[in-house]
């Protein structure tokens, strides 16, 4: 059940008073009564010393019952009781008795109820008044006339009594409600505390086995990794055999050969080295995607990446023969890059603007715009639908377009190329319109010897 606080604070207020009060008055009648030897003139001090602990310790046992109404009720009146008992025998005019009234009007107003402040006034006032005049039937008007002073302070203490234990009850009931509140909020925290102590587990549990998966994919890619070199040196070995034996015998190293002979070893040579360049896309990629590409960056002097990429470019075997264009600064910014990664990546591009163009022009296009150096392929070839611009970077995506199809490609090329250029802090992007051409552009940063950056800072 909830229980007002002010209640209980009533009930904390009336365990001190009762005793306190019941002590006050025991005491001062007992001093009466031992300075004044005769009984009669000091019954009613017996009447205090005797009676009123009784009745208080019968309220305070009210109280430890939780009866607080009543027991305060019980200790107001039979305090009201002896003070009148007191007043009537000993009133003389001017006597501060009827002031005592106003402690049990606070006391009332506080224990029983704001309201009951006014009533206790009420009560005294006019008991007050009967008492006086009754013991006293002599009594002057005068006289009379002088209890209206403490009967007029007794009611503005009522009054002012009354409107504290309302504020005094708001404000307790106020905080009571607060501290409600917070106690609500301290058992979710609790409660979060311990679904959050649950989880914990329940993450670290997690936690162990992707720590185990983690072993387990370590393992995974050793055995990858010699799987690769194995394949590469299986692969490469046989396959360079093939390529240079077919060179050395459409050369006539080995006994003359007539045109056809020579034209089907020229064919076993470009198949031979389009099979090699595919095997090291393939083992680029799986590199790539086990993490394990790393690059040996130094200066570089970009002019001989691009001349070495146009050379090699053109030495491959294209059905086009476009002569490609430069349009080169005129001072060549250096560059922190690996020379044969980025050579690598000029080379895809200049590839795929070989293979998707048959006539018009490729142009490398070499830009210094600070902090930038951008490398640019431009080609006249059939360029790119819109829809497939973003997606040309993922890997094995290839274009269903007629012309594309017949040109034999991993779809590993840019995929591989964009990989290569953001692990040198840079980017790749491209425009294209369909039917006339494509742009391709290569942009690093510029190395900065003042700055003495570092490829992690620029990525
Ligand atoms: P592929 O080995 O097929 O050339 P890439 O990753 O290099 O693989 O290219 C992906 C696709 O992007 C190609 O299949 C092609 O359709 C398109 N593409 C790339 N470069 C060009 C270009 N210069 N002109 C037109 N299409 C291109």
């Amino acid at each position: 059940m909830n229980r007002p606080y002010s209640r209980e604070l009533s009930a904390d207020t009336s365990t001190i008073l009762i005793p306190l009060i019941t002590l006050v008055a025991f005491v001062i009648s007992i001093f009466y009564i031992a300075f004044n030897s005769e009984f009669v003139q000091s019954w009613p001090y017996w009447l205090i010393a005797l009676i009123y602990p009784l009745t208080s310790y019968y309220a305070w046992h009210l109280v430890r019952k939780d009866q607080i109404e009543r027991a305060n009720l019980l200790f107001i009146v039979s305090s009201l009781i002896f003070l009148l008992l007191l007043i009537s025998d000993k009133w003389v005019m001017g006597s501060p008795l009827p002031y005592v009234f106003g402690v049990f009007i606070i006391i009332s107003s506080m224990t029983i109820h704001p309201n009951v402040s006014l009533l206790v006034w009420g009560v005294s006032a006019g008991l007050l008044v009967l008492v006086v005049s009754l013991a006293n039937p002599t009594i002057s008007r005068e006289s009379l006339f002088s209890l209206i002073t403490p009967i007029l302070v007794n009611f503005f203490l009522a009054i002012a009594a009354y409107l504290s234990a309302y504020e005094w009850r708001f404000a307790v009931e106020s905080i009571n409600e607060l501290h409600r509140k917070v106690r609500i909020r301290r058992n979710e925290l609790f409660t979060i505390q311990e679904e959050l102590q649950y989880k914990n587990a329940i993450l670290q549990s997690l936690n162990q086995e992707i720590e185990k998966a983690r072993s387990a994919a370590i393992e995974e890619r050793d055995i990858r990794t010699r799987f690769m070199n194995m394949v590469s040196h299986e692969l490469r070995t046989p396959l360079n055999s093939i390529v240079n034996f077919a060179h050395i015998l459409s050369h006539g190293a080995r006994g003359p050969v007539n045109e056809e002979q020579v034209d089907y070893l020229t064919r076993i040579q470009h198949s031979g080295w389009h099979l090699l360049g595919m095997l090291n896309d393939l083992l680029d990629m799986a590199q790539i995607q086990a993490g394990e590409f790393d690059l040996q960056l130094e200066l570089t002097d970009l002019h001989e990446v691009c001349e070495a990429a146009i050379k090699h470019t053109s030495g491959l075997q294209f059905e086009n023969k476009l002569a490609i264009q430069t349009n080169y600064p005129k001072m060549w910014p250096p560059v922190m890059a690996d020379p044969m990664r980025l050579q690598q990546a000029i080379i895809n591009l200049l590839g795929n603007a070989y293979k998707y163009t048959s006539e018009g022009y490729i142009c490398l296009h070499v830009r210094v715009v600070e902090p930038w150096v951008h490398i640019g392929v431009e080609d006249s070839g059939i360029g790119i639908p819109p829809e497939h611009l973003e997606r040309i970077f993922e890997e094995f995506h290839q274009i269903n377009q007629s012309v594309a199809r017949r040109r034999v490609g991993t779809g590993l090329g840019l995929p591989i190329t964009k990989h290569l250029i953001e692990q040198h802090g840079g980017r790749i992007s491209v425009k294209s319109q369909l039917g006339k051409g494509s742009f391709f552009t290569l942009s690093i940063p510029i190395w900065n010897p003042n700055k003495n950056e570092t490829i992690e800072k620029l990525r």
